[in-house]
């Protein structure tokens, strides 16, 4: 495996390396911000990509927030993007659901396990569901649930899909119906399988954990729909119509972001040090995920 070429702020190597791409997919926290700070010159280097003409996807497995929510949050820290550069994890499973599960009416609706993101998606795309953050839902299992999930009086007749992605609110009385819906036959799909969410405060269950129960119970993976799963690039692909060796990403983290770029084949991969990954974690001897290149933050790209 080639050594990743570590770029510092010389103007050579800068421009050399920007010059080898059109379009660039940013991984979001960890990259651009870490919660609510947000990294130094990040603003400056988006204007700057912009200026030289660079295609920009912001493109972040974070299925509790919408590409709306997200447009706030950009907006909040003072980086200037659209909600079209935006590529969730809530929206890419929306658009696969919506655009090329197709799935016919009546068997078409959605069991949510997850927060509001995924709703506002699902509901853009003009997409059905039950669960989420419908109260009914986020409550303790009583004794007589567990008959009433099993002869499906708790159940709807049209879900034909479980979609999981990060529940805050995950309880016992979800995961039942879900693998009952799951055992009935309902294509299982999620937003992502981070194992670990980042936080300024540390590490914490990720959507792939909360979503661990279900999985074992029935005993095979959903198709992710976020990084590193190539559903979501080819779906990415699909808006944007890239030269994907013209295409960078870059992220923080090697087993999501920067495999996501490996195994789509992409012009290259930056990984970039303010997030999860840790230089020693690719420049180790027999390393399993090494970028292209690396660089200390983004903010390095000015100079
Ligand atoms: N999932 C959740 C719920 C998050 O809050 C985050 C980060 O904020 C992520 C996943 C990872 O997001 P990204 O892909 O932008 O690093
Ligand atoms: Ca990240």
């Amino acid at each position: 495996m080639a050594q990743p070429k570590y770029l510092t702020g010389d103007k050579a190597g800068i421009e050399e390396f920007l010059s080898r791409f059109d379009v660039f997919l940013f991984d979001c926290d960890g990259v651009l911000w870490s919660g609510d700070h947000i990294y130094d010159k990040v603003p400056e280097t988006i204007e700057m990509l912009r200026s030289k003409g660079k295609q920009l996807v912001f493109v972040t497995n974070n299925s509790t927030k919408s590409r709306a929510d997200y447009k706030k949050k950009f907006d909040k820290l003072g980086i200037p993007a659209e909600v079209d550069e935006v590529f969730g994890s809530s929206y890419s499973a929306a658009v696969y659901i919506a655009r090329i599960l197709k799935l016919p009416a009546p068997k078409n609706k959605v069991f949510v396990l997850g927060e509001s993101g995924i709703e506002q998606e699902l509901d853009a795309e003009g997409v059905q569901y039950v669960g989420g953050t419908d109260p009914a839902y986020r409550r303790d299992i009583e004794p007589e649930d567990f008959t009433n999930i099993a002869n499906g009086k708790l159940l709807d007749p049209d879900v034909g899909v479980v979609l999981a992605g990060l529940d805050f609110h995950v309880n016992y009385l979800k995961m039942a119906i879900a693998f009952q819906y799951l055992q009935r036959g309902a294509i299982y799909l999620a937003t992502n399988t981070d194992s670990t969410l980042p936080m300024a405060h540390g590490f914490f269950p990720g959507a792939g954990s909360a979503g661990a129960g279900v999985e074992k119970a029935i005993g095979r993976a959903p198709l992710s729909l976020g990084k590193p799963s190539q559903a979501m690039m080819d779906a990415i692909e699909g808006k944007f119509h890239f030269d994907r060796k013209r295409t960078c990403m870059v992220g923080d983290r090697l087993n999501t972001d920067i495999q996501f770029g490996i195994d789509g084949k992409l012009g290259g991969t930056l990984a970039v040090l303010t997030g999860v990954s840790k230089k020693q974690d690719f420049l180790t001897e027999g390393a399993p995920t090494v970028p292209t290149t690396y660089m200390d933050s983004i903010g390095d790209l000015m100079g």
